[in-house]
């Protein structure tokens, strides 16, 4: 067997595939990237979203285009949209300013830039000014970003803009073996540090998690979903969301294919939301994106799917699914 390098270096051995996570080891496992035009996001949407106050209110969703986020997470997916070079100064106003036109004017507006919005080499500072301009019409504006990347840069944002900001961090799990092995270089450290910045500034924060994680059993990853989300709001996170594990970037098709990873069932991820409402500490939401596309009892997934929206806007926890595939 090889030697451990580094923290986020961890061998494993199976019947399919040895390797190693590492940098290197995830950047070999990628296929093309999309075409992508520096001026242009590289999708937009509104959808509805359930507000801190409990209203259900559209919000508009911006896909910057720009650099490649440093970091590289085992699931990622992102870097499929980015460039490989920092988009010129200018074009990520120019990006949401010709979004903007294409969409109804909402009261809140998702800025997500595939990577961390306070990476100076995603979005050049220079920018803020003509951003917080853009943007002065909404209630509140969402950005995401590494944890790393919270510092003073977001204060500088924050006092620019005449919407509430409120920023996303990937916390993925509080499990900090499997974190460390989702080569995301951080710890639950810095985590928390970020998210004790933000609430003494004033600025609510939310976290994305992922379920399922590699690596760990049906049972474990149950069990872990539900203390990352206990972990999450003890901390002062105000809202949480599911991201359900994907594959579809390489790596996470190797993990699937060795059995180190599985694919989310809807089952489980309703169990996770019906918990996480039950906490009554904040808004949970599950993302639904390409659910359908999950294999699964194909009966009742639709239903399934409505369920975890109707939670998702209520808050409330749904009517169960009868189905054959329960009992
Ligand atoms: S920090 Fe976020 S955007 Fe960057 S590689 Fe990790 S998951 Fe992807
Ligand atoms: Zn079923």
């Amino acid at each position: 067997m090889k030697k451990l390098t580094g923290k986020s270096f961890y061998p494993f051995m199976n019947k399919h595939e040895e390797y190693q996570i590492s940098d290197n080891w995830i950047i070999s496992k990628r296929g093309r990237k999309n075409s992508v035009n520096s001026e242009k996001p590289y999708a937009f949407l509104v959808e509805k979203e359930r507000t801190f106050s409990g209203e259900i209110e559209d919000t508009s969703v911006i896909f910057l285009t720009n650099k490649e986020c440093p970091y590289h997470c085992l699931m990622c997916d992102l870097w499929k949209n980015t460039t490989d070079k920092p988009v010129p100064v200018g074009a990520i106003p120019t990006q949401i300013e010709w979004a903007l036109k294409q969409m109804p004017q909402v009261k809140h507006l998702k800025l997500y830039n595939s990577g961390s919005f306070f990476d100076e080499g995603a979005i050049p500072v220079e920018d803020y000014p003509r951003i917080a301009d853009l943007v002065k019409n909404f209630e509140t504006v969402i950005v995401e970003s590494h944890e790393k990347l919270i510092e003073n840069k977001c204060l500088e944002f924050r006092d620019m803009l005449k919407p509430e900001l409120e920023v996303a961090i990937g916390l993925e799990t509080a499990n900090p073996e499997i974190l460390q092995k989702l080569n995301k270089k951080t710890t639950l450290f810095n985590f928390e540090e970020s998210i004790q910045f933000l609430t003494k500034h004033r600025i609510r924060s939310r976290a994305f998690m992922l379920f399922p994680l590699p690596f760990l059993s049906e049972s474990k990853n149950l069990y872990w979903a539900k203390k990352t989300i206990d972990y999450a709001f003890s901390v002062g996170v105000g809202t949480c969301v599911v991201i359900p594990t994907r594959t579809g970037n390489g790596a996470m098709n190797v993990l699937l294919k060795n059995g180190d990873f599985r694919l989310p069932d809807i089952s489980f991820l309703e169990k996770i939301h019906e918990y996480g409402i039950g906490l009554n500490a904040g808004n949970i939401f599950v993302d639904v994106w390409d659910l359908d596309k999950l294999p699964g009892c194909q009966k009742c997934k639709d239903q399934r799917i409505s369920r975890l929206n109707f939670m998702n806007l209520n808050q409330q926890i749904g009517e169960r699914i009868e189905c054959e595939c329960n009992f």
